[in-house]
């Protein structure tokens, strides 16, 4: 069976074709500037367009969906009465599911009678118990407006920690693991028999670990601090947050990782404060995560900075786990989101019940093999 499987964003559509069960991968690009002033592609019914000239004999369609809300807690066939549910979760993730959703319609009209599937970055993140949800807010705020923590990477953490207890030959039920994803969106999540039990990032992907351009934890009370001092507007104060922030922001450098282990490394000291926040952020949840699980059997690092930068993956695990009797196990495992998307859309085409055991697993890769990007 070729799978398409489709992440579709506000100005591009990135693609991998895979050949199922076999995980054969096809062929993969991405399309860029949809909508924008110049383009010739105008929509992403044209972009879609562009991939079919590439590729032949599409048998279903996975897409990336980022927010599922409380609705969705595994991957779901696309009907019409789930595409009016992922719209309704328009209005918690306004940046987002608007463009995954117009990656379905555009392939709802170009590929018809080809069913799709979509699968959800916060469906690996609704076994979080309620204590670790619920904000510190009036609850109506939750009843009402559906505030909350999602959690989000929910594929990759769910893909990477099937993977390790594969590699390591361990049955992920009787494991406790933490789950680092380090790119330039990061998260960590407290993986308990298989099931994730609290996660970083939370109503939106800005909470949590200090990211590439993201703040992550902050004291609430800044933003309107902020907000009064340099007299700026709601979409001035969230571009700040999201986008100034973070690495880059501490920096005034860069959202790099490596280029900032080189500045650091010829003595800059901002870079240097950069990493040394980044480190210690990260220690701080891993040592959370080992309380509230009692324990942690596997570390698992991924995403560009996790698989790939060696001194901060060290700097992070120094002295980390001196204090546990039992040491965890660290390893590296690449992520890769597209292939458990075309393995659960796979699955859910032949009618097969999703379970979240090894079994479930994408297959044994090799965990010291690095992404080359
Ligand atoms: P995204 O969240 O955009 O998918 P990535 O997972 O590609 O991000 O991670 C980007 C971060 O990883 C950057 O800070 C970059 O410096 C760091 N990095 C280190 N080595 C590599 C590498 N070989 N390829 C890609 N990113 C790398």
């Amino acid at each position: 069976m070729n799978i398409l499987v489709i992440n579709s964003g506000s100005s591009s559509i990135k693609y991998k074709f895979f050949q199922m069960p076999k995980k054969k991968l096809l062929a993969e690009g991405k399309i860029e500037h949809i909508g924008e002033t110049g383009s010739d592609i105008q929509d992403h019914k044209a972009g879609l367009k562009l991939i079919l000239n590439k590729i032949n004999s599409v048998d279903a369609v996975g897409h990336r969906v980022v927010h599922g809300a409380e609705r969705f807690k595994k991957p779901v066939l696309i009907d019409q009465p789930v595409i009016k549910k992922i719209r309704e979760c328009c209005s918690i993730a306004p940046l987002h599911n608007p463009a995954n959703l117009a990656g379905i319609l555009a392939c709802s009209k170009l590929l018809k009678g080809v069913r799709q599937a979509a699968v959800f970055d916060t469906a690996f993140h609704q076994s979080i118990p309620d204590y670790a949800y619920i904000y510190g807010l009036p609850y109506e705020y939750y009843t009402k407006f559906c505030i909350r923590k999602y959690g989000f990477h929910g594929t990759s953490h769910e893909y990477v920690a099937h993977e390790a207890a594969h590699a390591l030959k361990q049955h992920i039920n009787e494991l406790k693991m933490i789950t680092c994803h380090l790119g330039n969106g990061c998260s960590i999540t407290a993986v308990d028999q298989g099931k994730s039990i609290d996660t970083s990032m939370g109503f939106t992907p800005l909470e949590g670990l200090v990211m590439g351009t993201r703040c992550g934890d902050i004291d609430p009370a800044l933003i309107t601090h902020i907000m009064k001092k340099k007299r700026l507007d709601i979409i001035s104060m969230d571009n700040l947050l999201n986008k100034e922030s973070g690495l880059k922001g501490i920096s005034g450098l860069s959202n790099d990782m490596r280029v900032l282990e080189e500045n650091s490394r010829k003595g800059n000291k901002r870079a240097r404060l950069a990493l040394d926040i980044f480190v210690y952020r990260v220690k701080k949840y891993i040592g959370a995560y080992t309380a509230i699980m009692g324990g942690c059997d596997i570390l698992v690092f991924t995403g560009g900075i996790g698989e790939n930068q060696r001194g901060i993956r060290g700097r992070i695990t120094k002295n980390i786990f001196k204090h546990l009797n039992k040491k965890p196990k660290i390893i590296v495992i690449p992520t890769n989101e597209e292939l458990m998307i075309a393995k659960q859309t796979y699955q859910l085409m032949n009618g097969r019940e999703l379970r979240r055991d090894p079994a479930h697993s994408a297959g044994l890769i090799n965990a010291k093999r690095r992404r080359q990007r």
